[in-house]
């Protein structure tokens, strides 16, 4: 079995310990509406991707009103 051969030292350990650390994810601002978006995804505040409205605003529908 491959071992290693001296003991790592706690400073080594650290470093290799700190790697799963990440980073932030990049926000892009929407062409459409310029509100702040993630890159590849569909704007969530106007439904646009890629100049096309893919996700159409939700429309209230009023209730019928039973007389
Ligand atoms: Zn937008």
């Amino acid at each position: 079995m491959p071992n290693p051969k001296k003991r790592h030292s706690t400073s080594r350990q650290g470093m290799r310990r700190a790697n799963w650390k990440i980073s932030l994810p990049s926000i892009n601002s929407c062409p459409q509406c310029g509100q702040p978006k993630l890159p590849h995804r569909i704007c969530i505040n106007c439904g646009f991707y890629n100049g096309e409205l893919i996700l159409p605003k939700k429309v209230k529908t009023k209730p019928k009103t039973e007389e």
